[in-house]
Parts: C-alpha cells; sequence; structure tokens
C-alpha cells in the first residue's frame, strides 16, 4: 500500500457535472483505491462571476448515487481543507506575494480597453516577454508612475512571468512527453485586486501543492495549461513535489466528430448529465441517468471503458476488477465516442443481475407516479416476468403496465386477424373452464387449457392470441399463463368477460 498517492477531482460548481467529469472523477477513484491511495474532492469555486447555486450540491449527490467515496472534501472532512477554494483565500495571497517578492510575477494595470487596443493593434497579440515593456505594469512604468496608481488605489492583476525561449516538459502518463517552447506561453493572470481571489491557475497548483496531490489525472482540455502549471512549480521552488500529469482524452459525440455537448443528448435524447439538473436561473430541466432508469453501477462500469480498456474482451466487470486492472497505459490517447446504446446494453445487463427486490424499490417511484397502489411481492415478480425485457427501470412499466391496469383498448391489427366470429363463443368456454380451476399456478392452467383445445380442434393460435388480447391489450408481454397466473383467478376472468363486451368487429 501506497499512502503517498494522492489524487483529487477539482470541479468548479458551474453547473450540473457534465458526465465527462464524472469519467474523470472515477479515473481518479480507481486510481486511489489500487493504490491504496486517497480520492479527494476540491471545488473551485473561485470565479464568483461563474458560481451557479446549488451546483455543489448536485456534485455530492452525484457522487453518492454512483457510490464513488471521496476520502477528503468539503462533506468529508480532511486535514488538509478547507476543500473549497472560496475558503482559502488567505492561503492564496502568501503565495501571490511570494512570486511578487522573487520577481517571478508582477503587478498589471492594463484596462480591458486598452488590451483592446494592443489586441487591434498587434495581430496574435499575447502579453509576454515579447510586449509586456509596452504595458501598464510594474516591470515597465515608473516607480513614481506606480505609486500614483497605488495611491489612488487603482484595480490590478498580478500576472506570471514566463521567460522566453525555454523548453518546457511535461510529462503525462497518458501522452509522454509533451514539450512546449515556453515563447508560446503568455503571462497569465494569476491574481486579482478586484475580488482580491487568485485565478484557476493559482488556486489549482497551490493547492495541489499543499493537498498534497501526487497525480492530476483530469481532462484532456487542460492539457494546455499544463506547461504553465510546470513553469510556476518551478517559480515556487516545487519541482521536486511536482504532480505527475495525466491528461484523459475527450469524450466524442456519438457521430465522433468535435466533443460530447449537451446539445448533442438533447438532438439524440439521452441524458449528459449523472442527474436530473434545474437550471436555477432560467428553470430549464435537463435530465439525468438516474432518473432515466439507469442503475448507478451500469453508469460506472460503462463510463470506466470509455477510454479504458481491461486488456481482455469482458465488458461487465465489478469495481474490485476495474480497480484491479486500471492503468493508465491502456488509457486511450485519442477520444472515445459515446455510444449511448452501449450505455443502454450496459444497463439491461446490469437489470438481470440485480435482484427484484432491489429492482422494486427502484420501480416503485413510477407506480407511485401512476398512482397504482399494489404489494411489494407482487411487484417482485412482474419484475421477475418482464426484467429480461428491460434496459432502462421505466420499461418495466411499458412492458408490464397491463400487469397493473386492465386494458382499455385492443390492438386493432390482432382483433382484425385473431378475433373471429366464433370467438366470443370460445372465450366463454375458456372462462367456464378458468372458473373450475382449483390450482390457477401457470403450469396446471397451462395444460389444462392446451388438453381443452385439443379436445374441442379449436385453433391454438387463434385463441392463444385472443386470450392475449383480453390480458393484455396487445400482442406482447411474457408467457401468456405466467401472466395469467399472476394477476390471478377472478382477475383473469373478469378481462376475458370485458374483452367479449367490448370487441366488435366491423
Ligand atoms: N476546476 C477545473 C475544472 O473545472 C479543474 C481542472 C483540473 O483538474 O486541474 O475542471
Amino acid at each position: 500500500m501506497n499512502n503517498q498517492i494522492r489524487v483529487r477531482f477539482a470541479p468548479s460548481p458551474t453547473g450540473p457535472l457534465h458526465i465527462g467529469g464524472v469519467r474523470t472523477a472515477l479515473y481518479n477513484y480507481l486510481f486511489a483505491k489500487q493504490q491504496g491511495g486517497k480520492f479527494i474532492l476540491r471545488i473551485e469555486d473561485t470565479d464568483s462571476n461563474r458560481f451557479v447555486e446549488g451546483a455543489e450540491k448536485y456534485i455530492a449527490d452525484a457522487f453518492e448515487w454512483l457510490n464513488l467515496e471521496f476520502d477528503e472534501g468539503p462533506l468529508a472532512g480532511g486535514k488538509h481543507g478547507p476543500y473549497r477554494q472560496s475558503e482559502r483565500k488567505e492561503i492564496y495571497q502568501q503565495y501571490v506575494t511570494k512570486l511578487l517578492n522573487s520577481e517571478k510575477a508582477y503587478i498589471a494595470y492594463d484596462t480591458p480597453e486598452e488590451l483592446n487596443t494592443k489586441r487591434k493593434e498587434i495581430s496574435n497579440f499575447q502579453y509576454d516577454a515579447s510586449t509586456r515593456m509596452q504595458m501598464r505594469n510594474s516591470l515597465a512604468l515608473s516607480l513614481n508612475e506606480m505609486e500614483a496608481l497605488n495611491e489612488k488605489r487603482t484595480p490590478y492583476v498580478v500576472r506570471i512571468k514566463v521567460e522566453p525561449d525555454i523548453e518546457i516538459t511535461v510529462n503525462d502518463l497518458i501522452r509522454g512527453e509533451v514539450i512546449v517552447n515556453s515563447s508560446v506561453l503568455d503571462d497569465k493572470v494569476i491574481y486579482k485586486s478586484s475580488d482580491e481571489l487568485p485565478t484557476y491557475h493559482l488556486a489549482n497548483i497551490v493547492d495541489d501543492h499543499l493537498m498534497r496531490i501526487s497525480h492530476v489525472i483530469r481532462g484532456e482540455e487542460w492539457l494546455p495549461s499544463a506547461p504553465l502549471h510546470v513553469w510556476m512549480y518551478q517559480c515556487l521552488g516545487w519541482e521536486e513535489t511536482m504532480p505527475q500529469f495525466a491528461h484523459l482524452p475527450l469524450l466524442l459525440k456519438p457521430e465522433g466528430n468535435g466533443k460530447l455537448s449537451k446539445r448533442d443528448g438533447d438532438r439524440l435524447g439521452f441524458p449528459i448529465f449523472p442527474l436530473k439538473w434545474v437550471d436555477p436561473q432560467s428553470g430549464e430541466v435537463s435530465s439525468g441517468y438516474r432518473e432515466s432508469g439507469y442503475l448507478p453501477h451500469a453508469v460506472v462500469n460503462f463510463l470506466a471503458l470509455l477510454g479504458w480498456n481491461p486488456g481482455h474482451d469482458e465488458e461487465i466487470m465489478s469495481m474490485e476488477e476495474m480497480i484491479e486492472l486500471f492503468s493508465f497505459d491502456r488509457c486511450s490517447k485519442s477520444g472515445a465516442k459515446f455510444d449511448f446504446e452501449k450505455a443502454k446494453w450496459f444497463n439491461h445487463q446490469y437489470i438481470q443481475t440485480t435482484s427484484d427486490e432491489e429492482l422494486e424499490k427502484l420501480f416503485r417511484p413510477i407506480l407511485d407516479e401512476k398512482k397504482v397502489i399494489v404489494s411489494k411481492e407482487y411487484v417482485e415478480k412482474v419484475i421477475g416476468l418482464i426484467k429480461n425485457r428491460a434496459h432502462l427501470i421505466d420499461d418495466f412499466w411499458d412492458q408490464g403496465s397491463f400487469f397493473f391496469i386492465a386494458p382499455t383498448s385492443y390492438d386493432e391489427k390482432t382483433v382484425r386477424k385473431r378475433w373471429k366470429a366464433e370467438t366470443p363463443e370460445q372465450l366463454g368456454e375458456l372462462i367456464n373452464l378458468i372458473e373450475g380451476v382449483e390450482d390457477f399456478s401457470s403450469a396446471n392452467i397451462e395444460s389444462l387449457i392446451k388438453d381443452w383445445i385439443v379436445l374441442k380442434q379449436y385453433h391454438l393460435g387463434n385463441i392463444m392470441n385472443a386470450f392475449r388480447l383480453a390480458l393484455v391489450g396487445e400482442p406482447k408481454g411474457p408467457h401468456i399463463f405466467d401472466i395469467a397466473a399472476l394477476i390471478g383467478q377472478e382477475e383473469t376472468i373478469n378481462r376475458l368477460k370485458k374483452a367479449i363486451i367490448t370487441i366488435h368487429k366491423d
């Protein structure tokens, strides 16, 4: 066991957590568990403009549902807290001062308008070694000018000073060595006096350092920031403890061109978030995997394989297996296409291995919503009969509503084909037969009814289809005798009677 392994998931609470973020967290989790390390949640909420009410709670709820537990975090606690960046203001201040004192950073007063003017003046303008002396900052201004600005309490930012033409190497566990010339980097803003808060870049690396993060496992979209982070680690003298990087491939649209977005989910009808999200401002509702009838482990298993493979063909994996087999070597460098049908396939598989008792609990809210009052035992039996047809929990209703509500209409095509002139009379005989049955088990009624059909020389297909029509209303559902046995003798008779009265063929 290596207790030095510490990884973090560091979302910004700017809205609901995207499924890609869930995958990032999952890989962090798998790696931490495998290494006997710690899995930490850090809330990166320094950008107050982008703060969204309820987003942090959503993150906590999502991981609770997925059963991915954090060892340290705002709720779990831990000795490296606070775990919300907004509560760590003073900590960052020290490092801003340290960087300024060691001349690794400088103060800049350029207004947004001035920056815009410069952008127009110089094509591909970048605030860096080649331009910084033309700007209004502590490197270019005289002492007097600086004092005057200070006196007026002019708002300023602090920028990191990137030296030009230095090779910066990022060692990435998935991508290998990524070498970047420092001249392509700009002097990023690391602190703003207006809100007294650091920007993402500073807060992120300071916290990774102070929280003793050993591995930064995050989405590929952060790869361009990594050279700057390496540079900043050097500026702060923290090279020795710099975490290892692993940038995960993007989750791509199902068609494979570009990053998977909420719009793809809306367009193709699948959720892009773990849980339902109601936007606090617009009231817009986005669907979630939980509310769409997915089992958490199916979602986890599906996500684990989007960008990593275990080295064998078996796709259904327990958490223990995934933890054991996870490796960066088997993470792909190229993006992973989001295959929604595959998500459903996983869920179908997991429904089969989940107990009827467990599934009953998940199905119950749907029954409540439909105002169906029925015993737990009955529902479990229904689920036992139809689960092999279900991909989502909602499918239990689509596949089995007739177990709870008698049909009110009858499939026209089946009526046309199977409801003969003699059918009402034959079903009348069937009612008589059923009324006399003592053992109303599926096997017993099956043999009694089949014997009767043979004896009467009736058409087996026509009788069976008419029988199903009466009980189900449509040509679907499990074995008809299982249905009859479960809804019971009385209900079977009632439904037969109702069909005889209702179905008229013109
Ligand atoms: N706050 C960043 C995000 O929202 C974190 C990136 C990182 O993991 O370094 O994804």
